[in-house]
């Protein structure tokens, strides 16, 4: 069959240098993972669509997220903006809100501004090319690929940390995969083991890397392949030299570092609070720069610093802070000890709106927090400065 060809995309080099199966070997490990796959492949609503949104809208959520916590943000997300004009058009708290406990925030944002690209840019569809899909905000390599190859069937390879791994076993080589010198290596590893040319919908590029992708997820996973149930165990180089359990590598751990973060709820009589939402503000992994209490990175000292903090800021002088319980979050290899305020105040600040965009501080009833598209650790100070009002004021019922 002819080859079709594609903007951005060129053949890979190198098949030979790398030790996975070319030729009549190749399709036949193709030919098997793909007929496994059609019988095998679990019943996803994305996998039900051709429509680029939805497929986007799911690889965006799928990342560094599980398939079963996806599922009902998924159902919900595109009941509520059901097509790329509806996501362009709808206010940025809404958004947030849809996707709200997904974590990862700044996701959300970018998928509405690449949104709001492919309106203006591309009439309303996704792109069809390599090069315009990885000129969107927050659309990568992998994104990119993925979104390419199911809704369009251009030839590209996706690699992610599922594929990465099946690729290293199935050439057992070794090493950390994040390597980049050894993901480059998977990367054309990757495009060498792609179909070429079509077998119907079965042997298509996008089937091809879903294949892949659910071999990872749910056969070769990371601690314990299930290597007699694998559809290409006989190809497969780890499993032949017992190094399965040794590919990949481990990654070296990064060393953590301790960060202590000090927050003010400031309360006024009618139990109204000030959210901001800061351009880089502290704490930006832990509060996923949604709105969020004032805080700043402290030392020794929390009260004292909050204090020179909200004067400066925000121009109030705490006359009284009340220590809440402290709470503890990993994000990351950051461990972060968060210290809250409770703040009263006669009056709030001012809730600020820049001249150009969305306001970056607002007034809100303290029992609302836990409504709006905050972070989790937003919540979670909340909800302690809820239980501390009536402990530590006589503000009326
Ligand atoms: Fe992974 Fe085992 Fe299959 Fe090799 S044989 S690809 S290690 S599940």
């Amino acid at each position: 069959m002819a080859q079709r060809k594609y903007p951005g995309v060129t053949r890979p080099r190198s098949a030979r240098r790398l030790p996975l199966p070319v030729g009549a070997q190749l399709r036949q490990l193709q030919r098997h993972l793909l007929s496994w796959f059609d019988r095998r492949k679990r019943a996803l609503p994305w996998r039900a669509t051709r429509d680029p949104y939805r497929i986007w809208i799911s690889e965006v959520m799928l990342q560094q997220t599980r398939v079963a916590t996806v599922l009902p943000f998924y159902e919900r997300f595109v009941a509520r903006f059901p097509t790329v004009r509806a996501l362009a058009r709808a206010q940025q708290e809404a958004v947030l809100e849809a996707w709200a406990g997904l974590g990862y925030y700044s996701r959300a944002r970018n998928l509405q501004r690449a949104a709001q690209e492919i309106v203006r840019k591309h009439r309303g569809r996704f792109p069809r090319t390599l090069e315009d899909a990885l000129a969107l905000p927050g659309v990568g390599r992998y994104t990119a690929a993925a979104v390419l190859s199911i809704a369009y069937n251009v030839p590209l390879a996706v690699l992610d940390g599922n594929v990465a791994r099946v690729l290293a076993r199935l050439g057992a080589m070794r090493g950390d995969v994040r390597q980049p010198a050894l993901w480059r290596r998977l990367q054309s590893a990757a495009e060498n083991l792609l179909p070429r040319t079509s077998r119907g919908a079965a042997g298509t590029p996008g089937a091809w890397n879903q294949a892949m992708m659910e071999l990872g997820a749910t056969v070769c996973t990371p601690r314990a392949p299930a290597c007699g149930e694998c559809p290409v165990a006989s190809f497969c180089r780890a499993r032949a030299l017992g190094l399965q359990h040794q590919i990949p590598g481990k990654r070296p751990k990064r060393a953590p570092v301790d960060v202590q973060l000090a927050a003010a709820v400031l309360l006024d009589p009618l139990r109204r609070t000030l959210l901001v939402q800061p351009k880089d503000g502290a704490g930006d992994a832990l509060f996923s720069r949604m709105w969020q209490f004032p805080a700043v990175e402290v030392g020794s000292g929390a009260e004292g610093a909050l204090r020179r903090h909200l004067r400066r800021s925000l121009g109030v002088e705490a006359a009284e802070c009340v220590a809440l319980p402290a709470a503890r979050h990993t994000v990351t290899f950051r461990r972060v000890t968060l210290l809250p305020f409770l703040v009263p105040v006669d009056k709030l600040p001012q809730a600020r709106r820049p001249r150009a965009g969305p306001a970056d501080s607002t007034h809100i009833a303290l029992a609302d927090v836990e409504r709006w598209p905050t972070s989790s650790a937003t919540r979670k100070i909340a909800r302690a400065a809820m239980r501390g009002v009536q402990a530590a004021f006589r503000f009326p019922h």
